[in-house]
């Protein structure tokens, strides 16, 4: 037992205290138990749009998008579709002046369709269908980046004009992540390796279809990155590779995309990438390396999806039941692994603090589950709740925004949640829930 449980006041008082890092810029939390986002009691979004539903701190994009901006000027920053997309997303990062990445027809549309400008997304995929990469031609996408020989014909047969293109390379960079976040490294799917050729064999085939203007080179060593040092070492083999290109067919590449990954913390204690220090550094080792090969220094691009929308969202679940087991406590609410696959997908740690009434109890270990049949369905292990919590109490889960709804699921036909928007008091909705009529509509009978 803490200190904080034997004395209620200041157990009272610790229950207003946001975990540092972890919650929307404009979070607010009241010691009666009021959780307030975007200036939107949480509490009465739940009542609005039901639960779980997704909040999303549209201030707190917009922050980080502008941070980004600031911290690299002269870079162009890609907001990476994938953590996060729908039309009010790709407004918004449109309105913030960032180029998109994007990687299938269905992102490029969405996009699109927001109003985002095709000449300033690039699209990306290790398998672009003919399909996908019609939609990107018709809406006059700026960059394709090239994943395989194989596409490089079937590239250079669709282009209605010259296209820009760059090329997809495995730089052999240990981004010291989660395995399954990996993509640097030899032997994985994504890119083409430098060490086996096959980078190098690549460039001398797009170079020679002359409906392709080889602009530069792409790499992307994984996600949750959170070593500067990592990014340093891939940059320099970038360079390297652009001064052997620059060396073979005596051209220099204007553009080099060193690619996201930028790591965010999830949970107390867990560390996000340094963007000042990746700022002040990695531009600096690029131009250093450019002058020691003779090349010119390529314009970068760097990618960030989480790092731009995760820490913004929150997740509001509604406690169903509550089961004592012999070891452990579980709390069982309304989502689930539709809604966050991340902890069974990579053992993603979240904290759940339980508001809409004040804390009265010392707090306990539980174990929150979703609903869907699968044991595997935890989405946070050995998390404190106040003691009394019971079905019918109000969780949040920060760290929503970022491959949450990108990830998402209509396991066990359940529908997924509303994503709402709020800021500044008010609460419009981005995405709404699905329905029972939304499942049915593609059930062909
Ligand atoms: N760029 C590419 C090519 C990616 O594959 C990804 C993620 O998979 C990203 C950028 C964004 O990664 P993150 O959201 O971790 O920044």
């Amino acid at each position: 037992m803490t200190l904080a449980d034997l004395i209620p006041t200041l157990r009272t008082s610790l229950s207003c205290r946001l975990e540092p890092g972890l919650w929307p810029e404009t979070t607010r939390a009241t010691c009666d138990g009021q959780l307030v986002v975007g200036g939107v009691d949480l509490a009465h979004l739940a009542a609005r749009f039901g639960t779980p539903v997704l909040a999303i701190d549209a201030t707190d994009v917009r922050s980080r998008c502008r941070a980004y901006r600031e911290a690299l000027p002269g870079v162009e920053i890609a907001y990476a579709a994938k953590a996060f997309l729908c039309r009010a997303m790709a407004r918004l990062a449109d309105q913030e002046g960032l180029a998109l990445d994007v990687c299938s027809g269905g992102e490029v549309a969405v996009a699109a369709a927001g109003g985002f400008p095709g000449h300033r997304m690039v699209l990306h995929g290790n398998v672009k269908s003919d399909e996908d990469l019609k939609t990107a031609l018709g809406v006059g996408v700026g960059r394709i980046v090239i994943d395989s020989i194989e596409e490089i014909p079937t590239l250079a047969a669709l282009v209605p004009a010259r296209q820009q293109v760059l090329l997809r390379v495995v730089p052999g960079v240990d981004a010291g992540t989660h395995a399954g976040l990996t993509t640097g490294t030899e032997d994985q799917k994504f890119g083409l390796s430098i060490a086996t050729g096959a980078a190098a064999e690549a460039v001398r085939r797009v170079l020679a279809h002359p409906e392709l203007e080889l602009v530069g080179l792409h790499c992307h060593i994984g996600s949750q990155v959170r070593s500067v040092t990592r990014y340093v070492e891939a940059a320099e083999r970038m360079v390297a590779f652009l001064a052997e290109i620059s060396r073979e067919h005596s051209i220099e590449l204007p553009q080099l995309d060193l690619g996201g990954g930028h790591a965010v913390a999830y949970a107390p204690g867990e560390q996000s990438v340094d963007l000042a220090a990746f700022a002040r550094t990695v531009p600096a080792v690029v131009a250093a390396a450019c002058h020691r090969f003779g090349i010119a220094v390529p314009r970068l691009t760097v990618e960030p999806g989480r790092a731009l929308v995760a820490r913004a969202g929150v997740t509001v679940y509604r406690v169903a039941a509550i089961k004592h087991g012999v070891r452990r406590t579980f709390v069982a609410v309304d989502g689930g692994m539709s809604d966050n696959p991340r902890p069974a997908l990579y053992g993603a740690r979240y904290p759940v603090r339980r508001f809409g009434r004040p804390v009265s109890v010392p707090s306990a270990p539980v174990t929150i589950v979703g609903r869907h049949c699968e044991s595997s369905d935890v989405l946070a292990e050995d998390v404190l709740l106040p003691a009394d919590v019971a079905a019918g109490d109000l969780l949040a889960v920060p760290c929503s925004g970022a491959y949450h709804v990108s990830l998402s699921s209509t396991y066990n036909q359940v529908g997924r949640p509303p994503v709402v928007a709020v800021a500044s008091g008010a609460a419009v909705p981005m995405l709404r829930r699905e329905t029972i009529e939304d499942l049915l509509r593609r059930d062909a009978g």
